[in-house]
């Protein structure tokens, strides 16, 4: 029996929660079928062999490189009857949310979201409360989805080769009720929900002529920036770049804060990141609780340092 993932894209690449749902699969065992919708860059679906896949089915048209809900889930359903899949994997996301929900009633499968290990049985353990808290869940129904979250399973990196098969599903005018006329995008080198680093500041900034220090510390590590609330709260930073609760939720491979106390509400926001680097000068910062690093000491002092020993290993 195949297992059916969902590989999201972004600006033409493959995503790199969605090849985590690809390794997952194929930890699970069995054939792995990765259905990628609209058009991509050369080499992105060898990825998805790399990742432990064994089939990828490319729906190839313009008409799905942007995430049209609908659309999505009727082409799912399609590809999962086509693969004859009764477990579909994707990465849990704003659209794989959207997606997930309609194509379980659609294939009329349990939904389970924010898994973080491999089923044992029908059983998944998924995370809630933000990350504070796991709970156990039994799948009772024939099919299953699963939505898994970012940076929970590892990525696997010495599959093979998968099979390329041209998908054309059958998509009418009703799979399109609801169109992407325009997009504007955050300005930004790195874009904040799909960085791999994002260099947050904080109030410990002081100010919005010190952020200087965090950007050149975020060009050095190829990284995006964030911040916490009240420092967009205080327009020191643009609102697209508030980091918890009530801003984006990020899920980097590594995650540094400074200047930022480490409140509820933004850790929130950044818990599902891998490593976490906490620098501020309040050895009972909250945050350290949180932090796989911690620097106590003043931002100030420490920064330029960090910045400038990066820069010298990248040369
Ligand atoms: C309903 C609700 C939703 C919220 N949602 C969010 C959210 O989504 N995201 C969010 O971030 N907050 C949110 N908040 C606000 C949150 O509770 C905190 O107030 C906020 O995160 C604090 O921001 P901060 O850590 O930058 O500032 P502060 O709490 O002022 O902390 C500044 C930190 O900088 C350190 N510091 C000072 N000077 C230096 C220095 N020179 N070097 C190093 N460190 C230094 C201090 O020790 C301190 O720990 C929310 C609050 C509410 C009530």
């Amino acid at each position: 029996m195949a297992i059916l993932v969902f590989a999201e894209t972004a600006d033409k690449k493959i995503k790199k929660s969605s090849l985590e749902a690809v390794s997952y699969a194929a930890a699970m065992g069995g054939d792995v079928v990765a259905v990628v919708l609209g058009q991509v860059e050369g080499g992105e679906l060898e990825k998805i062999g790399t990742s432990g896949g064994t089939k990828v089915l490319h729906a190839d048209d313009a008409k799905l490189n942007e995430g049209v809900i609908q659309a999505y889930a009727s082409v799912l359903a399609e590809a999962a009857g086509k693969a004859g899949a009764d477990t579909v994997v994707l990465a849990k996301s704003s659209l794989g949310d959207a997606v997930a929900a309609r194509l379980s009633v659609k294939m009329g499968a349990g939904l389970v979201s924010n898994v973080v290990a491999l089923p044992q049985g029908n059983k998944v353990k998924r995370s809630i409360y933000t990350g504070k808290a796991f709970a156990n869940v039994e799948l009772k129904s024939g099919k299953k989805i699963i939505a898994i979250k970012k940076n929970a399973v590892p990525l696997k990196t010495d599959g093979g080769a998968a099979a390329v098969e041209k998908f054309t599903p059958s998509l009418s005018d009703a799979d399109f009720k609801a169109k992407i006329t325009s997009q504007e995008k955050a300005k930004g080198k790195v874009l904040l929900p799909e960085a791999d680093i994002v260099v947050s500041g904080g109030r410990g900034l002081k100010g919005p002529e010190n952020w200087g220090m965090v950007e050149e510390l975020a060009d050095a590590l190829g990284a995006a920036t964030g911040c916490s609330k009240p420092v967009s709260d205080m327009e020191w930073r643009p609102h697209h770049e508030h980091v918890g609760q009530t801003g984006v939720k990020v899920s980097p491979s590594l995650y540094i804060a400074i200047g930022i106390s480490g409140a509820i509400q933004h850790l929130a926001g950044v818990n599902s990141s891998k490593y976490i680097v906490v620098i501020n000068k309040d050895p009972e910062a909250p945050f350290f609780k949180a932090a796989d690093y911690g620097v106590a000491a003043d931002a100030f002092e420490v920064v330029p340092k960090l910045t400038e020993a990066i820069k010298a290993l990248n040369n």
